[in-house]
């Protein structure tokens, strides 16, 4: 059995943890550095993600996580965890901490106040039909450097994309009954 860690400092966390299982996995919460131990892929949730990078830092998983992610541990960011995988994030804010593995510059909350949270339907590369996507307070790619593949995007910018091990998406597939992303992710890791 592959064994994914979900980082639980803050987000949905159950709700990836039930989606992981569902797709065969063991899945774990991770809130210190020891949880890693064993895991096969790690998912970042959505939240806030200022927060959840200082909360990363403060507990040592920051270096941890980028150390393994390096040595090919696959990665999956949804929302505020495609801004902490981000190389770059473009708000005008100050630098924050984060993960800094994605070629990638991502603006967050991207939408706007009129679309602040809202679904649409988003088609990811690859699959038969639309995966659901929730966007609450949702950052976008704008810029993917040439290692990036762009796997979704709205009329607004990129919403899904992978660089090898890492995987983000814009939106929040825990907080659907749609298992598609969460086992395609599985499969990365196996
Ligand atoms: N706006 C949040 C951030 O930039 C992300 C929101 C979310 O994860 N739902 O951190």
């Amino acid at each position: 059995m592959v064994k994914i860690g979900v980082l639980s400092i803050q987000g949905a966390v159950s709700e990836h943890i039930d989606l992981l299982k569902r797709c065969g996995a063991v899945a774990v919460p991770v809130k210190k550095l020891s949880d890693l131990e064993g895991l096969k892929g790690l998912i970042l949730p959505g939240g806030e993600s200022t927060t959840i990078g200082g909360l990363m830092e403060k507990y040592g998983l920051t270096e941890a996580v980028r150390a393994r992610a390096r040595a090919g541990m696959p990665v999956f960011g949804t929302c505020a965890g495609m801004v902490l995988l981000a190389r770059e994030i473009l708000d005008g804010a100050r630098e924050q901490p984060r993960l800094a593995l994605m070629d990638v510059k991502v603006r967050r909350n991207a939408f706007g106040r009129q679309r602040e949270s809202f679904e649409a339907p988003v088609q990811i590369k690859g699959f038969d039909t639309p995966v659901e996507g929730v966007f609450i307070r949702a950052p976008l790619i704008e810029e993917a450097g040439p290692a990036v593949e762009v796997l979704a995007s709205l009329d607004e910018g990129i919403v899904a994309a992978r660089q090898g091990s890492l995987l983000a998406v814009s939106f929040h597939p825990e907080l659907t009954d749609d298992l598609r992303l969460h086992c395609y992710f599985l499969e990365m890791c196996k």
